[in-house]
């Protein structure tokens, strides 16, 4: 369960995020939809612990990792608990970041091993599982330019899933492919949906949205403006703004 409790995010003068609240529950697909510039990335990046925040709390299956009060001073001050809160909370990006030097298995393997400080042996048993999985188990010896977008997208799935996170977050992951590989990619997600993974995914894919999640939240702004099961929120959107916003993606 990831919980976020009254997050507020400003980049000097600009505040992005002004007291968002909102519950991942373990096993459920949250799916996070809104304009661009609305806060999206910032609230994941936030979840991330990538970016400080101003004020608000989370808490990640029970245990706080970003905790009530004003100022910066409110996550783990040791390096290595922020490490491990964010390789459990395992992030995917819009660019897949892969390193382009390394191969795909070692792309999958690198955090693992260095940081996690994993058994090499095992972690690479790991990884080929996990390329299998998202179905490019042949591509382990290939470099990253060799590859489609989808296979790349894929690859950092996988890469994202060797590390064994309790929960994922996905932002934006297909935007950056063309529909066809778009497809493959959400294919991969949905399956990881079925198996009752936490995830919470930002997407302007509505059908995507509609298909896998068991909970949308439509963030307007810096806040939520409204929330639900997707047959409601897409089917019968209460807010003008989400009326506009659903009738402009369509
Ligand atoms: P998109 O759909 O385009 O990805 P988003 O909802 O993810 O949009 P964010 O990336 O969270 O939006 O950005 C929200 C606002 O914060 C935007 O106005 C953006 O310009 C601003 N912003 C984001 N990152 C920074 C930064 N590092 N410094 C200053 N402003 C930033
Ligand atoms: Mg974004």
């Amino acid at each position: 369960v990831i919980e976020i409790r009254d997050l507020h995010k400003s980049y000097g003068d600009l505040e992005v995020l002004k007291g968002v609240s909102m519950i991942a529950p373990r096993g459920h697909v949250t799916s996070l939809i809104g304009s661009s510039g609305s806060g999206k990335s910032t609230l994941l990046r936030c979840a991330n612990l990538l970016e400080d925040s101003q004020q608000g709390e989370i808490i990640f299956n029970g245990e706080p990792i970003l905790w009530k009060g004003a100022g910066l001073d409110r996550r783990p001050a040791d390096r290595k608990q922020v490490t491990r809160i964010r390789t459990n909370l395992s992030m995917v990006f819009q660019q897949f970041n892969l390193w382009a030097h390394m191969t795909i298995l070692q792309n999958v393997m690198e955090a693992p091993v260095t940081v996690m400080g994993r058994d090499k042996a095992e972690v690479e048993e790991k990884a080929r599982m996990y390329l299998d999985k998202v179905g490019i188990g042949d591509k382990c010896d290939v470099y990253p330019a060799q590859m489609s977008g989808g296979q790349q997208q894929r690859a950092a799935i996988a890469r994202a899933l060797c590390m064994e996170p309790q929960a994922l977050l996905f932002d934006e992951p297909t935007s950056a492919l063309d529909p066809e590989l778009e497809q493959e990619v959400i294919k991969v997600i949905k399956a990881l949906a079925e198996e009752g993974r936490t995830m919470i995914i930002v997407t302007h894919d509505m059908r995507m949205a509609a298909d896998i999640s068991d909970h949308v939240v439509f963030l307007h702004k810096g806040l939520i403006e409204e929330e639900g099961h997707p047959s409601d929120l897409f089917g019968n959107p209460k807010s003008e703004r989400l009326k506009q916003f659903l009738s402009a993606t369509v």
